[in-house]
């Protein structure tokens, strides 16, 4: 492995990885665990900043995949491999379980057949129950439920630790993260392409493109015109900590055509949500929220869980998913370009990410890429806790008496402590802005949404973390 510690704009990467989300940090990490020279060239002055951070959240078994398609296989897979990272990196999870729910008598006469779809994709577990057994597993939803299907090991994650964790781990691996490098251009070399960057020239023998949004305009950089991105928006509701007891486990609708349908969820913070809507635009930059969207939930919310709703929304947010004009993800290599696309991972990407990155991997090794398993791996990082399930540092009483900082609470909604804010700020992939903060450790994400807290925690971000240098962390060692 030869990479450069510091950016040097003639070196030439074995792999440039475009697209730092949850899907392109776990090819670049993936990818670094061999002999490679590896670069994550990403547009935004974060990973995780895209799609990859406004999704639900779920861990999904794969239960309700299309029986034989590459989606199906790589969301079974990565439910495996993504819960056992979880495991060693501290990536928040809660395996809740969920129940699929009828409504109507068309609903519950799809729920056998949605058990054998589950079988048909290797998922054993599901099992149809009774309305009585569905109001009690969840007692606050509305009444007049017919049925419904467990799917025990559906689970929720933290989407924010997922990509961290893999991009750190990538950039530990030795991965250049180029953070505010959007490609613009791509010229095919006989030897190595060259990608015109808005932060200049990034070489590469092998690209991989994991644009997300944006594959579509990459793979035409390439000369390719086999596919269109439609932004499909899902906006979605989170509500205050003291709804979760009404949602202890994730409660699922039939699904449709469209998608999967709007779901009640907990979440790994405390929370509850309930979304998302399916809204395809034209517009890749749409995540703002809409009348129409609210007006949508609020009806859903009150036909599924009345309840829920007299308890207060603490934020509302939108994702964007990568749909395309194919039934399945669209992952292919072009040999002759030392090229591969990867598209369309439209709703199931945090949790196919990591088998996404094998399937890619291998893809590579066929298509010629020379690629030697490394022996000196770094271990994978330890991640900060930001779930509710295990122990946070402000309850850590050992902690706050080597370190005083764990103990002096800063964003009190949260529970977030300036020890924890000034990690972040001093991470291998530092937090650059508020956001970038927020995905860290959860300041001003709780109910007065940094009211009270916004000008302390915005003190301690310039006091550690905007040290006036670029997005690029290797540019700031
Ligand atoms: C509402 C909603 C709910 C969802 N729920 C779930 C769920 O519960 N479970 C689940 O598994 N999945 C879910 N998903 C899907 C999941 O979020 C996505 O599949 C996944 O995040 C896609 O990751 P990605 O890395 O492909 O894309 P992204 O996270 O969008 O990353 C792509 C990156 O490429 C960068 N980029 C684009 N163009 C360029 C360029 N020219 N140069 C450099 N960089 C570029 C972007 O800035 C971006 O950071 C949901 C999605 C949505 C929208």
């Amino acid at each position: 492995m030869n990479t450069p510690t510091r950016r040097d704009p003639a070196h030439v990467y074995d792999v440039a990885v475009i697209g730092g989300g949850v899907v392109g940090a776990a090819i670049a990490r993936d990818l670094s665990g061999h002999d490679l020279s590896v670069a994550l060239v990403e547009a935004r002055d974060d990973v995780g900043d895209g799609t990859s951070k406004a999704n639900t959240a779920i861990l999904h078994t794969g239960f309700d995949a299309t029986p034989g398609t590459l989606e199906s296989r790589l969301v079974q897979r990565g439910y495996a491999l993504l819960s056992a990272y979880a495991r060693d990196t501290g990536i928040p999870v809660e395996h809740t379980g969920a129940v699929l729910v009828a409504w109507t008598t068309e609903e519950l006469q799809a729920l056998p057949g949605l058990k054998d779809k589950a079988e048909r994709n290797g998922y054993h577990q599901c099992r149809l129950i009774d309305a009585d057994e569905v109001h009690r597993l969840v007692p606050a939803l509305a009444d007049g439920a017919l049925g419904g299907l467990t799917v025990p090991d559906e689970s929720i994650i933290c989407t924010w630790t997922t990509t961290l964790a893999l991009a750190t781990d990538a950039h530990q691996r030795g991965t250049q993260v180029l953070l505010g490098h959007a490609v613009t251009g791509v010229a095919v070399g006989p030897h190595h392409t060259t990608l015109t960057t808005t932060r200049g020239t990034v070489h590469a023998r092998w690209v991989v493109n994991a644009a997300g949004l944006g594959a579509d305009t990459v793979d035409r950089l390439f000369g390719h015109d086999r596919f269109t991105v439609t932004p499909r928006r899902g906006e979605l509701f989170v509500f205050d900590k003291l709804a979760r007891p009404l949602a202890n486990k994730i409660v699922l609708p039939v699904p449709t055509s469209r998608g999967k349908g709007v779901l009640i969820s907990p979440t790994v913070y405390g929370n509850v949500m309930l979304g998302p809507t399916s809204q395809d635009l034209t517009d890749r930059a749409a995540t703002d929220t809409s009348q129409d969207g609210f007006d949508f939930l609020l009806a859903k919310g009150e036909r599924l869980m009345p309840r829920l709703l007299t308890e207060e929304v603490t934020a509302t947010y939108a994702g964007l998913r990568a749909a395309i004009d194919h039934g399945d993800y669209l992952i292919e290599p072009t040999p002759d370009q030392r090229y591969l696309l990867v598209g369309g991972i439209r709703s199931t990407g945090l949790t196919a990410g990591m088998a996404i990155a094998e399937h890619v991997t291998q893809l590579l090794r066929t298509a010629g890429l020379t690629l030697n398993p490394r022996a000196d791996l770094p271990p994978p990082p330890r991640m900060p806790n930001i779930g509710e399930s295990t122990p946070r540092p402000y309850q850590d009483h050992q902690r706050i008496t080597e370190d005083p900082a764990y103990g002096q609470v800063v964003c009190f909604c949260e529970r977030v402590t300036a020890g924890e804010i000034r990690d972040a700020c001093h991470a291998p992939l530092p937090a650059r802005n508020l956001e970038g903060l927020r995905r860290r450790t959860r300041a001003m994400n709780g109910r007065c949404q940094g009211f009270f807290c916004g000008a302390a925690v915005t003190q301690l971000l310039h006091a550690h973390g905007n040290r006036g240098g670029t997005a690029d962390p290797e540019e700031n060692r």
